[in-house]
C-alpha cells in the first residue's frame, strides 16, 4: 500500500477507489487517523471547501457561531418579554402533545 501521508482526499479517492464521500464518513468516524494522514482534507459540511478539521471550515463555523450568537439573544429577548399564563399553558400542550406521539 502506498504511503498516503499528505494525500488530499481526492488523491486517495483516486488511488484507493473509494469515494470522497466514503471517506469523509470514516474520517469522521475516526476510522482513518489523521495520524495516518495528517493532511488528509476533506469537505466541509455547508459549503464543500476543503477542511482538515473540524466538520465544518471556519468562515462556515464563524457563521454558526454568530447565527446561534443571534438566535440566543433573540432568545434572551423572547424571555424579557412576560409570557402570559395562556402562552405558557399552550407551550406546555405542545409539549406534552410531543410527548404522547413518540
Ligand atoms: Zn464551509
Amino acid at each position: 500500500m502506498r504511503e498516503h501521508k499528505g494525500a488530499s482526499i481526492t488523491e486517495l479517492s483516486d488511488e484507493t477507489g473509494v469515494t470522497i464521500r466514503q471517506i469523509t464518513k470514516f474520517v469522521r468516524e475516526g476510522r482513518i487517523s489523521m495520524m495516518d494522514a495528517p493532511n488528509l482534507s476533506y469537505p466541509c459540511e455547508s459549503c464543500g471547501v476543503l477542511i482538515s478539521h473540524n466538520h465544518l471550515c471556519d468562515s462556515c463555523r464563524t457563521r454558526l457561531t454568530n447565527a446561534s450568537k443571534n438566535l440566543f439573544h433573540e432568545s434572551n429577548i423572547a424571555e424579557n418579554k412576560k409570557l402570559t399564563d395562556e402562552q405558557v399553558q399552550s407551550a406546555y400542550k405542545g409539549i406534552s402533545q410531543y410527548k404522547d406521539r413518540t
